[in-house]
This record gives structure tokens, C-alpha cells and sequence, in this order.
């Protein structure tokens, strides 16, 4: 305590401001270790021989609702799960502003009151929580409104990795608002807001919205198919994001077991993980290896397909942005690789291809051609026109670096 030091004419007009010992202190706050502003505002006080007013001119007394505040937190943050906590407070913008002015009139800085309030405030919820305080990345920051002594929580969102797989050429990956009325319900959508009726997001995002007693869900896959593709193999990873989580502890096996019911879409290898993941997840840019159904304009014979087949092995196509993703998308050329393709018959005029690309391949559109947009192209090896009449993703390589 005799390491606290003051200005005692600074101290002596502010204490003729009507100050309570917290607001006092509170100008003296950058000195002294391991000392209140109270108690700071007290030694001031008594220094200069002077009484505590009967209510703060600058605070109106909000201290003496701490235990209020702190009562408040504690029973809003014990509500939900989390491994910590962070207390915050909205002050009258007038109290805050009339600070500022404070500190000019007497030429120094003390501390805010936003700060003294927040620590102060978490000091006496701390045990009534039993969780500690997390500056940096605080699960739940309990925000007090002093005014009302409201308390409004802010949580963390909760991320789940998993792999999925698709199972329908009927769904997005994505929900899908509605084009006409973009969400808002309409005739055209049956007033779901939505172009299709489910997605792999939504079978396994409501479940999980539920059971984490959360806000809004949010996909971040890594990368996605067409709606008309299946997504096959080991699945494609995905990070799910659940706004305001209530719970975090939730049970995986369980979310995995009640979105498998669905037999639209599978999933597998949940996880908890952090927001990090969702960028990983994003900027990856894994090979791909597809299935194509294809069906030439013409006759063909298995010497021909397999040889054009072998044929494409480790070579780059131009590629022009695509008629069908023309109006969404830039229109740019664009070089991918094609790693391997491998041809089997069908039937007549039919034959499978199974390839794997570099990350950013229109595959349709390598084996069709795209009117020379895409050059060279299997048809314009074959000297056939080829059309994929069903694509499927088999295998997404992120596990393995590019070659
Ligand atoms: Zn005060
Ligand atoms: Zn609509």
C-alpha cells in the first residue's frame, strides 16, 4: 500500500467533484499494486479529511449494485455449458462520456469504469461459477446492461467436424433459399423459403441445433458436388457450426447415429473442433477422384475409350468457365490437371470413366468438351460427342498431399 501514490491537488478537486470512493480511486487506478479503487478513494479521502457524499456524481452509486450484477451473471452463465467464462458491461454512454470529460478537467487518466465494473463484477460471480476467467477466447461472455441490470449472454459458437456422404441426386449440400421469394416463403417454394425441401446440412444441422439448444446452423464443406451428384467413399469432410450453444457437451455417437437415419445422407468421424478447422477446410485443395457416367453420340468400341483414357495421364486443360455456372462465376480460363482417367464399357454407346482431378475441375465439362471451352476434352480425343449423364464423387484426397 505505500507505493500508492497521488497528486494531492488533483485528488483534492476531484473529491470536490462528489465522488464515491470507487470513481475517486478509480482516476488513481494506474498506481498501486494489489489495491482496490476503493480503497484507493478511501486513502484519498482520509488523507484529506474528507467524508464519502451521499451519492456519486458521476455513478449515481452503481457499485453498490454489484452484487446484483454478479448474482445476475452468475445464474444467466450457470444456465449453459461452457469450460469459462468473461464478464462485460454496457454503461450509460452519459456516465462514460462525463469520465472522459473528468479526465480532461484534471489532466490525467485514470481507469474506466467499463474496466473497474467488468473486473469487479467477475470477482464476486467468480464463485458463485465455478469456471475461470478466459480473456482470449471466453466460451460465454456474460454482458451486463447496468442500467437495467439486464444480463445477455454471448456464446461461442460450437464446431463439429465430420465426413458425409450423399446419398441423393436430389439434394444441395447447402440449404437452398428459395429464388423467387429468397427466403421468405412463397407459392413458388410451398413457403419453405426453400428451392429444395432438405440438404445435407440441414439432416444433420437440426439435429444438432436441438440437441446443443443453439440459434442457427452454418456448413462449411471442402468444396461440394452437384446437387445431381453422389457423394460416395469415405465421405466428404465438412466443419457444422452451431450459433449460441447453450450445451456443448453433447453427445456425437448420438448426433451420428439420429442424422444416419436419414437415407439421404450419411455421416461419419464427428469431432469437436475449432473455428481454425473451418478455415483448414476451406482453403484445402485435396484431388479428386470421380465416377462419370457417359454416354457418346455415336458409335464407339472399348480399344477407342481405353485408349483415349490412357491417353490422359498427368495433362493440364484449359478450362473456360462453364455455360451452366457462366452467370454466377467469372468468366476466366482456368488450368486443371487430370491425373489418371480409367474407361469401362457399359453398354452400347455407354461407358463409365473413373478419373481423378486436380482440386477446381469441371469434370462434365472435360469430358464433353463444352462447345471448345474446355480443351483438350475426352469427346475431342474420342472424335465423338460425349455427354455425362451421371457423375459421383468417390474419393476426396485431403489426406494426401498434392502430387
Ligand atoms: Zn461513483
Ligand atoms: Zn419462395
Amino acid at each position: 500500500m505505500e507505493d500508492f501514490t497521488f497528486d494531492l491537488d488533483i485528488a483534492a478537486k476531484a473529491a470536490d467533484k462528489g465522488l464515491c470512493d470507487h470513481c475517486l480511486g478509480r482516476l488513481f487506478g494506474k498506481s498501486g499494486k494489489g489495491m482496490t479503487n476503493d480503497v484507493r478513494g478511501r486513502i484519498i479521502r482520509d488523507s484529506l479529511g474528507l467524508d464519502e457524499p451521499e451519492e456519486c456524481t458521476l455513478c449515481d452509486d452503481l457499485f453498490d449494485l454489484m452484487d446484483r450484477f454478479a448474482e445476475n451473471v452468475a445464474e444467466n452463465v450457470n444456465s449453459v455449458e461452457s469450460d469459462n467464462f468473461l464478464v462485460g458491461c454496457r454503461v450509460d454512454p452519459a456516465v462514460t462520456e462525463a469520465e472522459k470529460a473528468l479526465w480532461k478537467e484534471l489532466g490525467i487518466e485514470g481507469e474506466s469504469i467499463k474496466t473497474e465494473l467488468n473486473r469487479e463484477i467477475g470477482k464476486i460471480a467468480l464463485p458463485m461459477i465455478n469456471r475461470p476467467v478466459e480473456f482470449k477466447n471466453p466460451q460465454v461472455v456474460a454482458c451486463v446492461d447496468t442500467r437495467f441490470a439486464d444480463v445477455e449472454l454471448d456464446l461461442s459458437p460450437l464446431f463439429i467436424y465430420g465426413r458425409y456422404n450423399k446419398l441423393s441426386r436430389e439434394i444441395p449440400q447447402t440449404i437452398w433459399p428459395c429464388r423467387v421469394c429468397k427466403g421468405k416463403g412463397c407459392a413458388r417454394c410451398d413457403n419453405t423459403g426453400k428451392m429444395y425441401q432438405t440438404s445435407v446440412q440441414e439432416i444433420i444441422g437440426d439435429i444438432a441445433l436441438e440437441m446443443a439448444g443453439g440459434e442457427e446452423h452454418f456448413f462449411h464443406g471442402m468444396g461440394r458436388e452437384d446437387i445431381d451428384a453422389l457423394m460416395l467413399g469415405d465421405g466428404r469432410p465438412f466443419v457444422l457450426e452451431i450459433s449460441q450453444p447453450k450445451k456443448r457437451n453433447i453427445d456425437l455417437d448420438q448426433l451420428e447415429l439420429k442424422a444416419n437415419e436419414s437415407d439421404l445422407a450419411r455421416y461419419r468421424s464427428l469431432s469437436f473442433t475449432d473455428r481454425e478447422e473451418v478455415k483448414k477446410t476451406k482453403l484445402a485443395t485435396p484431388t479428386k477422384v470421380y465416377r462419370a457416367r457417359v454416354r457418346a453420340d455415336g458409335k464407339v468400341n472399348k480399344e477407342q475409350v481405353v485408349g483415349v483414357a490412357l491417353s490422359f495421364r498427368d495433362v493440364y486443360v484449359d478450362q473456360r468457365t462453364p455455360r451452366r455456372v457462366e452467370h454466377r462465376r467469372a468468366d476466366l480460363i482456368r488450368k486443371r490437371r487430370i491425373l489418371w482417367v480409367e474407361a469401362e464399357m457399359a453398354d452400347d454407346g455407354t461407358f463409365d470413366l473413373t478419373l481423378e482431378t486436380e482440386s477446381g475441375t469441371y469434370v462434365k465439362e472435360f469430358v464433353s468438351g463444352d462447345e471448345g471451352r474446355s480443351i483438350p476434352s475426352f469427346s475431342e480425343a474420342l472424335g465423338v460427342g460425349c455427354v455425362v449423364e451421371a457423375l459421383d464423387v468417390i474419393a476426396i484426397n485431403d489426406q494426401e498431399e498434392p502430387k
